[in-house]
């Protein structure tokens, strides 16, 4: 509000991409915590644009550093006179600028401006607030995120939930016992985070001892896994899932359950929590074909998921002639195959470009996975598509066994073959093979990094 923009700094990054991403924003003035002055230092030739340095920390007298520090922030807080006034600006002014985080290349910023951000902020309260009892975020609510400020703003939810004037509780590291602890002392009551951290939550053994249950969890980022959200469920926590990306600012859809479908059985609960949800208020959502036309809404033909709201990233930064194609005639493109049932429910069954296609008939990544991950003999699992001469794709499964799986290849074929034998997936999953390996590779928001996994297997597969 004194009209500077905001970038919140993606330190999951390497360094050289970090350095990037601030000479590339001409950052001018940089707030740094102690504990990042270390990489500060690494990246220090990418500082060109930087007039100032201004430190975060509670102990300023035993630091040391190289950089040349303008002074710590509390200190010049104290020393400072307020403004009387904010200036005026017009809404349209950049507010906020960060960097997507390469689940589909090198980063690319993009950028939202006062009057986004406050559209976004009023429109995910409406969803938010509004629901009657499901997911629902309210003023007695005490707000944890889990998710980085370098990421969409913590997804804008901090925004709400300052309009909303809960209490708020930010975490620092993300530590799943810390987690467990402040959710338990501070009475957390609403979160949220991507899958990964979740699963990290849930499954240390540190955690298992909190009692968790009522605590509220948006899970985004990627698609909420049958698997996590059943365990989530037995520990009493009211998952859901939402949908959004750093392009969209980002909420696009949440998947509440209305009063009536919150008495319905297990099975279902997990259906409907697992689905990409509806549109939030002032989200138009539209999925095309491949000749532009719209499929129907009958959450079986998938399309190409694009989108129109009033607080969608104009460009990338530096990219006003929109050279990576995100926009085509007044829609945002979204790269998200998804179908819609006829209560407007979304579903992404793939990222357009991670769609397998194996003898002409889609296969869903993502859902193959959420199969994979049901079977007790994975820990972890992706899967990609592999190039293969008959069939055009056909997937290639990378899974983390878990040490006490006996013969995990054989049986994940098996488990799988027995989802195409039932119809829930198509005949050509049949060819999935299996690759056991030690670690699935996360961007830096803990996603699957789909990019390094095809780098490192796909060539090394046969
Ligand atoms: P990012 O900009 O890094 O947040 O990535 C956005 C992408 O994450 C989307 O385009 C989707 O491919 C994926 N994504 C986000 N939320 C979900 C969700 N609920 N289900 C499936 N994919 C998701």
């Amino acid at each position: 509000m004194m009209g500077a923009v905001l970038h919140t700094i993606n330190i999951r990054l390497s360094p050289e991409r970090m350095g990037h991403t601030i000479a590339h924003a001409e950052d001018k003035v940089i707030l740094v915590s102690a504990d990042f002055l270390p990489l500060l230092e690494q990246i220090r030739d990418s500082l060109g644009t930087v007039r100032r340095i201004v430190l975060l920390t509670d102990e300023p007298q035993t630091l040391q550093t190289s950089l040349r520090l303008d002074g710590e922030y509390e200190a010049l807080l104290a020393g400072s006179v307020p403004l009387p006034d904010f200036p005026n600006f017009d809404e349209n002014t950049r507010a906020t600028t960060f960097y997507t985080t390469g689940t589909t290349g090198q980063p690319k910023g993009v950028f939202f401006s006062h009057r986004q951000i406050v559209l976004h902020t009023l429109a995910g309260v409406a969803a938010l607030a509004s629901n009657p009892v499901q997911g629902r975020f309210h003023r007695e609510d005490v707000y944890m995120p889990i998710t980085p400020m370098f990421h969409v703003h913590a997804w804008g939810i901090p925004y709400m939930a300052t309009l909303l004037g809960v209490k708020q509780v930010y975490p620092g590291k993300y530590v799943p016992e810390t987690l467990a602890r402040l959710i338990h002392k501070e009475k957390v009551t609403f979160s949220h985070c991507v899958p990964t951290i979740l699963h990290m939550l849930l499954t240390d053994p540190k955690c298992a001892g909190y009692d968790l249950s009522g605590w509220k969890v948006v899970v985004g980022g990627a698609a909420l896994p049958r698997a996590l959200c059943d365990t989530a469920l037995d520990r009493g926590i009211d998952v859901f899932a939402g949908y959004g990306m750093s392009e969209t600012c980002p909420i696009l859809t949440l998947s509440h359950l209305s009063g009536a479908e919150l008495t319905s059985d297990r099975e279902t609960q997990t259906s409907l929590r697992t689905r990409t949800g509806k549109a939030m208020p002032m989200v138009r959502l539209r999925l095309i074909d491949e000749a532009g036309q719209t499929v129907p809404d009958d959450d079986r033909t998938p399309g190409a998921l694009q989108v129109r709201a009033p607080w969608l990233t104009r460009s990338y930064l530096k990219d006003p002639e929109d050279k990576a194609g995100l926009w085509s005639e007044g829609w945002m493109n979204t790269g998200d195959a998804a179908c819609r049932d006829s209560a407007g429910s979304l579903r992404i069954t793939d990222r357009t470009k991670d769609v397998i296609k194996t003898g002409g008939e889609w296969i869903s990544s993502l859902e193959l996975e959420d199969i994979i991950l049901r079977h007790p003999a994975a820990a972890d699992a992706a899967v990609i598509a592999r190039p293969d001469p008959r069939w055009g794709e056909t997937p290639l499964a990378l899974v983390v066994p878990r040490p006490e799986a006996v013969e995990p290849e054989r049986e994940i074929v098996r488990h799988v073959k027995e989802f195409v034998t039932r119809g829930v997936l198509p005949k050509e999953a049949v060819l999935v093979r299996v690759r056991l390996v030690e670690a699935i590779p996360r961007t830096s928001v803990g996603k699957t990094d789909k990019l390094t996994l095809r780098a490192v297997y796909l060539d090394k597969d046969d």
